[in-house]
């Protein structure tokens, strides 16, 4: 996935490069940058003493020694003075400077902290925006895989408007089904109870699951035929030539009705090239459900098109799933925004929209 926000100590981060948020003397230091040079031993304070410090908003790259990365990009982000001091372009060029020499020195994986979050006073929430401006900014024109690792203390103050709107709408959905889905458990728990008990070997048990299964699928039969999907003397191969239309089929006539290209789309669904060209490829292809939902939101589908996406895929929309009803909220509400969707969804410790 191009842009994933994890949770993480990032000196434990398997990637071609991490990012340090270092200070201007490029000495070592307390936060991240003191934990990535204990990690990395102390030839890495070695090689930084050649380099002549580096200056607000600047990227220097050294080797990462003991670190499982290759390299380590030095950066140095802005002290917090209130925003009126130009913080923003800073922080922003640190990002900007050190995907450039993540580039330059071909790297595919790249893991940034939340540089001047900590000790330098940046707000987290805002820290945190102008990463995935700028990181957003460059995937567009470049494929790179970028993680931000945050580490867990600092998620509880990554709050947000959406977060709250989101969290809100799960109270009211999702904790009141459950409720209610408890309240049925116990019910039939008490049913169960005053019922006589199923015989070692299944018995009544067993009997009592057939007859519902028989009886479902007799439901099931019904519907189909009265729906007039499939007429009851067509031969299994008049049927199998009905195929409808695939996950595949239907992306890509999506893609050109909206008039996007196949990047614009598989970039905003935050999807790599890899990964569409495979969809694309090949007619049958399953993708996982984050894939199909992300989809959906690049296309900024109304409700009833992203189910039918999904439904392609073999997946649904369902209350009994939190991720599902932020995607609900956020399709409901036109918000198609699936940078802003995955910080809810990291948030609520979910599965992010992409891959
Ligand atoms: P700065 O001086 O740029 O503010 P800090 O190191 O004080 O840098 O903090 C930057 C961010 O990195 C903070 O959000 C902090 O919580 C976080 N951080 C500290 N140690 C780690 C680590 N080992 N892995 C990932 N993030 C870390």
């Amino acid at each position: 996935m191009p842009l994933e926000i994890v949770r993480n100590d990032i000196t434990r981060m398997e990637v071609d490069a991490i990012v340090n948020a270092a200070n201007n003397a490029l000495q070592g230091g307390g936060g991240v940058d003191g934990a990535i040079h204990r990690a990395a031993g102390p030839r890495l304070l070695e090689e930084c003493r050649t380099l002549n410090g580096c200056e607000t908003g600047q990227a220097k790259i050294t080797r990462g020694y003991n670190l499982p990365c290759q390299y380590v990009i030095h950066t140095v982000g802005p002290v917090w003075k209130g925003g009126g001091q130009g913080e923003r372009a800073l922080l922003a060029a640190c990002y900007q400077n050190s995907l450039a020499l993540a580039k330059e020195y071909h790297c595919e994986t790249v893991a940034f902290p939340l540089i001047s979050a900590g000790v330098y006073g940046y707000p987290k929430a805002e820290a945190m925006q102008v990463a995935v401006d700028e990181i957003s900014r460059f995937l567009l024109e470049n494929d790179m895989t970028v993680y931000i690792v945050v580490f867990t203390r600092d998620t509880v103050e990554l709050g947000g408007k959406l977060f709250k709107e989101v969290a809100a709408y799960i109270d009211d959905v999702y904790v009141a089904e459950h409720y209610d889905a408890d309240r049925e458990a116990r019910r039939s728990q008490r049913v169960w109870k005053d019922m006589p008990r199923p015989t070692v070997g299944g018995g009544l048990f067993r009997r009592a699951h057939r007859e519902d299964t028989a009886r479902n699928e007799t439901i099931f039969a019904d519907a189909d035929l009265s729906a007039g999907a499939v007429a009851p003397q067509a031969s299994l191969e008049d049927m199998l030539g009905q195929v409808d239309e695939g996950f595949s089929e239907m992306l890509l006539r999506k893609i050109d009705e909206k008039g996007l290209t196949d990047a614009a789309c598989y970039k905003r669904a935050n999807v790599d090239r890899r990964l569409f060209n495979k969809i694309k490829n090949n007619p049958a292809y399953r993708p996982s459900k984050q894939t199909a939902l992300a989809f959906a939101i690049a296309l900024e589908l109304p409700m009833d098109e992203a189910r039918e996406l999904l439904m392609k895929a073999g997946y649904a929309l369902t209350h009994s799933s939190k991720a599902d009803i932020v995607v609900e909220y956020c399709i409901m509400t036109g918000n198609y925004n699936l940078i802003e969707i995955n910080q809810v969804l990291f948030r609520l410790d979910l599965q992010p929209l992409g891959y």
